[in-house]
């Protein structure tokens, strides 16, 4: 296929020239990064950012990232870095951190959903890396999926849903975390995560107070004010319907996916519980394994055209904060804790 790039096994940078091309005339690039797969545009270039949002489906004011492959660029877009946000990029940078700061003018106001502030990252993969260093400019990448849907982890659970909407694919194979990244904002010495991510509550308390926002867990409700537009929207949901059950007793665990359980259901778990069940997906057995297969999972269920997708939910620390943040909001809310 033309506009088509192999990177699975090994590339040149140079192989990246076409793509970074792309970008920096306007167009849309799918590309991997450490997270999940991203929709790539020029940042700087508003046109190209709409059609962005276009392509998803977005929310105009649910803002985008801008991803960054050096210190000088962050600098170019923000107004003032303190003490904590840089202890925070010494740190966390590259990789799959994002800090909000307050932005300069020369971000456009279609980035952030015309907040002051914007969202920096710095990937780590190389791919995602050496393109934004092509393209030399900052890659606005929300995640690769129509708004709503699992977010892509490889290219093909979302060649179908993006093809012909983007302008070029570079395929990465499975991206190594599956999860997106971890988004916090300083304010008054503390850092606040507003996304759960593969940067955990205890990798930041390292570095200052940590408070986790209410919404990471919980609904918002229609009157409530958010630090994070993306927190209100529905996210990462297969089309089936699905239920999150979490329990630290496996007996009762597996005595509410019973009541549950017949021909017509299918059960998401770690390896032990799934293989009780004839319709089934395992995730593996450890966190890593969980966030790197999740959102697979949820597509894979999705074309079994069950009535319902029973999940088996995590203890909500370390990295299964990051989890049950993404699958609560899969199930829309439809969540029991025994
Ligand atoms: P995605 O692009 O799908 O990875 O989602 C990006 C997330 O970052 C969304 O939840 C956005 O609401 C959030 N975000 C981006 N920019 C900002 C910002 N300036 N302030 C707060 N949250 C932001
Ligand atoms: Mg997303």
């Amino acid at each position: 296929m033309k506009n088509y790039l192999d990177c699975i096994n090994d590339y040149k940078k140079e192989d990246l020239k076409e793509a970074a091309s792309i970008i920096k005339n306007g167009g849309l690039v799918l590309f991997p990064t450490e997270t999940v797969y991203g929709i790539g545009a020029d940042g700087l270039n508003e046109k190209a950012v709409k059609n962005i949002f276009l392509a998803k489906a977005r929310a105009q004011d649910n803002p985008l990232i801008l991803h960054v492959s050096d210190i000088e660029m962050i600098k170019k877009l923000v107004k003032n870095i303190n003490s904590i946000e840089n202890k925070l990029i010494k740190e966390f940078f590259p990789g799959p951190l994002t800090i909000i700061f307050e932005k300069k003018n020369i971000v456009p106001n279609i980035i952030t959903g015309g907040l002051n502030t914007v969202a920096i990252r710095m990937p780590s993969n190389k791919i995602a890396h050496d393109l934004i260093e092509l393209s030399s400019t900052p890659i606005a990448a929300p995640s690769a999926n129509i708004s709503g849907k699992p977010s892509g982890t490889n290219i093909d659970d979302i060649f179908d849903e993006l093809n012909g909407k983007v302008d070029y694919i570079i395929n990465g194979g499975n991206t190594k975390i599956g999860v997106e990244s971890t988004v916090v904002r300083v304010i008054d010495n503390n850092i606040h995560i507003l996304r759960p991510g593969k940067i955990t509550y205890d990798d930041l308390k390292r570095i200052a107070n940590v408070i986790v926002d209410e919404h990471v867990l919980n609904d918002v409700k229609e009157s409530q004010k958010v630090l994070s537009p993306g927190m209100k929207y529905k996210h990462y949901a297969p089309n089936t319907k699905c239920i999150l059950i979490y329990s630290d007793d496996k007996n009762k665990l597996i005595d509410k996916i019973n009541e549950y359980y017949n021909d017509n259901t299918l059960v998401i778990a770690t390896n032990k519980i799934a293989n009780m069940y004839k319709n089934k997906i395992c995730l593996g057995n450890t966190l890593e394994d969980i966030s790197h297969n999740i959102f697979k999972a949820l597509r894979q269920a999705d074309k079994e055209n069950k009535e319902l997708i029973i999940i088996e939910g995590v203890k909500p620390t370390g990295l299964g904060l990051a989890i049950m943040n993404r699958l609560i909001r899969a199930c829309s809310h439809n969540y029991i804790e025994i």
